[in-house]
């Protein structure tokens, strides 16, 4: 298995699964080759740049400094990245207020047409997408090819069709007058996201901020950046009018900050910690700002007696560890019913300790690798709290040492544990990693008490067969999104988005598109 310039027209790297050179990611300068591999045609040899997109060309950061990407499977850098600053986002504000106005008398339409010929060059590379963006995360390619990639590009659809069926409210007001809404669009949309889900939550802001009019100023996770400069390509070949979307690179401290401070960003559209979302808040409120904040979770699995039981056992090993556990709607306390609790404890752990970790170009691999060794270690501390608090790790809690190419890789075996209470630090901190824990409850009201008592309200998760506690519970839960008999089913018109400290606002349909205009009434007298 060597790589050759021969080789290049097999569809990925035999040794790693990153792409052939020839894909058309990006600029790139040679790295010596790793051990194993003769020749230079692969992306594992070779330095990616990641730049900034702005006025519709890429280039680095003004600086001209750089920071190191890594690969989070192979636990080392594969890339470096526009270190941008204040003087970037400058000169993207600046580009994307000259194609403002273009880009609104483009017509819904236009703005429609527009994203339509990005989502299909998205689509076309597909593959290539998904195998960057496992490179990029860690996670399973699979994952990024049945998942990711495909909602990006559904996330661009969705909206570049939204805005054709926009309505605007008319109100009678006796026989006086008539008064209509008339939605304009904000100006310069300011759009930050986070890690987990790159390509998917950078869509999920910028396509309805472009459908809706605006023009973008972004900054992806500086920690998973390849697919917006993936995406910048694509755009440039779509032939979206420079300006209209700029995506600057680079740490939240400086990149992020000068986003949120800047004057002639009138709206921030945010997803990330909560501890993030409270300082954009403070920064931007003052200025007052329309915010959107989606932040962290810790999201409750209520578990009954009456569920279909192989159908919940099947969906919470995949709503605890989908994305080794990092999307903030997986499930991380799973509160069971106690007539069950045995029954459930022992198939549960059995079948996470058949998930198999490793490496995520295997099509038969369930947890790829954790975000970064920050990550890593913040995980594997959080296991060693639990066990300080009194828990019991019934399977995992330790580190994955692969072999060969992957043998520096972040990899944490999918971790049970059981024996805390509700209140303990472990079920009430946000983990975002491999990790849930378990507990049986005796009553409703003592699982809805449990589900509840978190400073956060992203999602719920039920389990039963009784129709009445459906309803009942569903309504008694703080969350934003209650999922009952299933998870991550998602319907893209639907609102989306937390309670208490899970989120200011909600994202998704016209929620969305609402938030990047502005609302005016015209009352005309009659
Ligand atoms: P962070 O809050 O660390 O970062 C999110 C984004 O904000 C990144 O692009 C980051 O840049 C940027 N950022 C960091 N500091 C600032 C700042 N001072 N001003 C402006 N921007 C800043 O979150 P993570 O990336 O670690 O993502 C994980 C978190 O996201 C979890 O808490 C998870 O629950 C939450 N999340 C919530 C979702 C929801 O819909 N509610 C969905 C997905 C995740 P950089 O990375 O370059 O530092």
């Amino acid at each position: 298995m060597n790589c050759s310039n021969r080789l290049a027209r097999v569809s990925a790297c035999p040794l790693c699964s990153c792409v052939p050179r020839n894909e058309r990611v990006t600029r790139q300068a040679l790295l010596p080759p790793r051990a194993g591999h003769r020749a230079t045609s692969y992306l594992c040899f070779t330095m990616q740049e990641i730049l900034n997109y702005i006025g519709g060309t890429l280039a680095p950061a003004r600086s001209g400094a750089w920071l190191d990407g890594f690969a989070p499977a192979e636990g080392r850098v594969f890339a470096r990245i526009a270190d941008s600053g204040p003087e970037d986002v400058e000169l993207a504000v600046a580009a994307a207020e000259k194609a403002g106005p273009a880009w609104v008398a483009l017509g819904r339409q236009g703005r429609h047409d527009a994203l339509m010929r990005v989502a299909a060059l998205v689509e076309r590379d597909l593959d290539g997408f998904a195998r960057a963006e496992s490179r990029d995360n860690g996670k399973p390619v699979h994952l990024a090819m049945e998942v990711d990639i495909p909602r990006a590009i559904a996330n661009l659809r969705f909206f570049a069709t939204a805005i054709l069926h926009q309505e605007s409210a008319a109100h009678i007001t006796d026989d006086q007058a008539v008064n209509y809404t008339d939605r304009q669009p904000v100006g310069v949309a300011g759009c930050i996201s986070p890690w987990n889900l790159p390509l998917y939550l950078f869509t999920w802001k910028i396509a309805p901020a472009l459908a809706a009019g605006c023009t973008v100023v972004a900054k992806p996770s500086e920690i998973t950046p390849l697919t917006s400069m993936m995406l910048a390509e694509r755009c440039m070949e779509a032939g979206l009018p420079p300006g209209v979307l700029n995506i600057v690179q680079g740490t939240g401290p400086k990149v992020g900050a000068a986003i949120t401070a800047h004057p002639s960003i009138p709206a921030i559209s945010f997803t990330g910690g909560t501890a993030t979302g409270a300082r954009i808040a403070a920064v931007a409120a003052p200025m007052f700002k329309k915010l959107s904040l989606e932040l962290g979770g810790k999201n409750p699995v209520l578990v009954f007696a009456d569920c279909d039981f192989e159908e919940m056992l099947k969906e919470t090993v995949r709503s605890s560890f989908s994305n080794q556990g990092q999307i903030c709607l997986c499930g991380s306390r799973i509160l069971v019913e106690r007539s069950l609790y045995p029954r459930f404890k022992e198939a549960f752990v059995q079948r996470v300790k058949a998930l198999r970790v490793g490496d995520p170009a295997v099509a038969s691999t369930d947890i790829g690798a954790v975000v970064s060794e920050a990550h890593l270690h913040k995980v594997l501390n959080h296991v060693a709290l639990a066990k300080e608090e009194g828990g019991a790790v019934l399977c995992g809690g330790h580190r994955v040492e692969l072999d060969g190419p992957l043998a520096g890789g972040w990899f944490i075996a999918p971790t049970v544990i059981e024996g805390l209470g509700p209140g303990c630090r472990t079920n009430q901190e946000e983990i975002f990693g491999p990790v849930v824990t378990i507990q049986p409850f005796d009553t409703e009201e003592e699982a809805v008490q449990a589900a509840n008592g978190t400073r956060y309200g992203l999602a719920s998760v039920l389990w039963t067969s009784n129709g009445s506690r459906m309803h009942r519970l569903a309504r008694l839960m703080k969350s934003g999104i209650v999922w009952v008999n299933c998870w991550m089913l998602r319907d893209l018109r639907t609102p989306f988005g937390g309670m208490k400290h899970s989120g200011v606002g909600r994202e998704g349909g016209m929620e969305a598109l609402n938030f990047f205009t502005e609302a005016r009434n015209v009352c005309i007298k009659l």
